[in-house]
C-alpha cells in the first residue's frame, strides 16, 4: 500500500459505493432503532486525530457522517444508557450492552512461531488463528450455548469474534471477566516457563475438547513446520518446562543424540512414557504433561481485557486497515483453514474491480440495459463472498428474534387465560 493521501482518494468510493452501510445498521440496531442510536463508534481521522462517542439516530445519520469525515478506521463501542453523543458528561453514563468480543493477535504467538515475527503473518502462523477460531468457536457454542458468533479478520495480524446472542449482549463485566478467564488457560507472563497447569485427575471436558483439536495438528505444525525441538534455541526453551532438574538433564542428552525436532518429540514422549510406568514416585508431575506443553505451543493466546470491559473499543468489521488497505472482512469459522490473508481484498483490489466491471458493462449496455441498474456495487467485486457470510449471520440472527418473539407472544396470550 502507497502512503495514507491514496487512501485519502480511495476511502470516498469505498463508502459511497461499497461499505455495506444497510446491513451494518441492520445488524447493530438488533431490531430494535434506539439501541443502534445508543452505540458508540468512534472515528480515527488520516492526521490520527480521533474522535470518541459518535451516536446516531439511525443508518441515514451514521453513512452522511462517515462519507464525511472519511474515517481511516472505526471502532466500535457499547450500547449507552443515554445517547454518548449528547449525554457523555452526564453523571449516569454508563455502558449497558455490548458483544462479547475475542481478540486475538499473532504478535502474542511471537514466543512458539518461528517462521515470522511481530506484524508479520504467513500460512504457517495462520494455522495457529485457525486452532484459535475453532477452539473458541467450540467452545462458546458447546460450554455456553451462544450461536451468533461473528469471526472477522483484523486486516493484519488477528482476528476477532463477536459473539451477538442476547444473553451475551447484557452479560456484567464480572461475568464477562469469568468467561474470559474459563477460557484463558495460558497463564504467566514472559517469564513463567510452564504456562499451562491442568489439575486433578481428569482434564476438564473444555480442555480435552481443545486437546482433540490440537491433537490431529499438533506434529505436523508445533513439531515439523514451525520446528520447536530442531534448534538448540528450541531445546532451551523447552526444556525449563520439564518438572526437575534431573528430567532437564536427562532430556538433553537424549536429545543430542537426535538431529530432527520430530525425534526429539518422539524421544520426549518415550521418556515421559517411561516415568509414567516406571513407578516414579512423583508420577503426577508428569500425569497431564505431554497434554500441558502441547496447549503452551499452541492453544489460543486472548487479549482477555478486551473481553473483559463492556465499554472496550473494537475495530469494526469492513473497515480498512490504513497499513494494509485489506478490509477487515468477516469469514465463516467453518472454512477457517482455508482462509488465505494474502487473499484478502484491499480497498485498490476493490475499486479496480468495480471499475473493470463499470468499463465492461458500458461495452454491453445494449445487450444487459436492465441488469445494469439493478446489480450492487460489492456484487462486482471480491467483497461478495465476505458480504455472503455476512447476510448469513443476519439473517440466523434475524430468524432467532422472530422465534424469540413468538414464543413471547404464545407465552403472553397463554397467560390471559
Ligand atoms: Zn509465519
Amino acid at each position: 500500500m502507497g502512503d495514507v493521501s491514496d487512501l485519502l482518494d480511495l476511502l470516498p468510493i469505498y463508502y459511497s459505493r461499497l461499505f455495506p452501510f444497510a446491513d451494518y445498521h441492520r445488524w447493530l440496531s438488533y431490531g430494535n432503532a434506539v439501541t443502534f442510536s445508543k452505540r458508540e463508534f468512534s472515528f480515527t481521522l488520516s492526521n490520527d486525530i480521533y474522535i470518541r462517542y459518535q451516536s446516531f439516530n439511525d443508518q441515514k445519520g451514521l453513512s452522511d457522517e462517515i462519507k464525511r469525515v472519511l474515517p481511516h478506521k472505526i471502532d466500535i463501542g457499547a450500547v449507552y444508557n443515554v445517547q454518548p453523543k449528547d449525554q457523555r458528561r452526564g453523571p449516569n453514563f454508563q455502558p449497558v450492552e455490548r458483544e462479547l468480543v475475542f481478540d486475538i493477535d499473532m504478535t502474542d504467538y511471537d514466543e512458539v512461531r518461528t517462521c515470522c515475527k511481530g506484524a508479520d503473518i504467513c500460512g504457517k502462523c495462520w494455522k495457529f488463528m485457525s486452532l484459535a477460531c475453532k477452539i473458541l468457536d467450540s467452545a462458546l457454542r458447546l460450554d455456553f450455548g451462544y450461536k451468533h458468533l461473528l469471526w472477522v479478520f483484523s486486516g493484519r495480524r488477528g482476528i476477532h469474534c463477536w459473539v451477538c446472542d442476547p444473553a451475551a449482549r447484557s452479560l456484567s463485566g464480572q461475568v464477562r471477566a469469568a468467561i474470559a478467564e474459563y477460557l484463558q488457560i495460558i497463564g504467566g507472563g514472559e517469564f513463567m516457563k510452564k504456562k499451562v497447569h491442568l489439575t486433578g485427575d481428569k482434564i476438564h471436558h473444555s480442555v480435552k475438547r481443545a486437546l482433540d483439536i490440537i491433537d490431529p495438528v499438533f506434529v505436523e505444525m508445533c513439531v515439523k513446520e514451525q520446528n520447536m525441538l530442531g534448534t538448540e534455541e528450541g531445546i532451551e526453551k523447552f526444556l525449563p518446562i520439564l518438572p526437575n532438574d534431573e528430567d532437564r538433564q536427562e532430556m538433553k542428552v537424549l536429545f543430542d543424540k537426535e538431529s530432527t525436532s520430530e525425534a526429539r518429540w518422539n524421544a520426549f514422549l518415550q521418556y515421559i512414557a517411561s516415568k509414567r510406568t516406571g513407578g516414579d514416585r512423583k508420577w503426577y508431575l508428569y500425569r497431564h504433561l505431554i497434554e500441558e506443553i502441547k496447549l503452551q505451543y499452541s492453544y489460543p493466546r486472548l487479549d482477555i481485557n478486551v473481553s473483559k470491559g463492556l465499554n472496550h473499543l473494537l475495530k469494526s468489521p469492513f473497515c480498512v486497515h490504513p497499513k494494509t488497505g485489506k478490509i477487515c472482512i468477516p469469514f465463516n469459522a467453518s472454512a477457517v483453514d482455508k482462509f488465505d490473508s494474502d487473499k484478502v481484498p484491499t480497498i485498490m483490489t476493490l475499486i479496480e474491480e468495480i471499475n473493470a466491471y463499470d468499463v465492461k458493462d458500458k461495452t454491453e449496455e445494449e445487450t444487459y440495459e436492465l441488469n445494469k441498474k439493478r446489480i450492487k456495487d460489492y456484487k462486482k467485486t471480491s467483497l461478495n463472498k465476505s458480504l455472503h457470510v455476512f447476510q448469513e449471520f443476519l439473517r440466523h440472527l434475524e430468524a432467532d428474534r422472530r422465534e424469540q418473539r413468538l414464543k413471547g407472544k404464545i407465552s403472553a396470550d397463554s397467560m390471559e387465560f
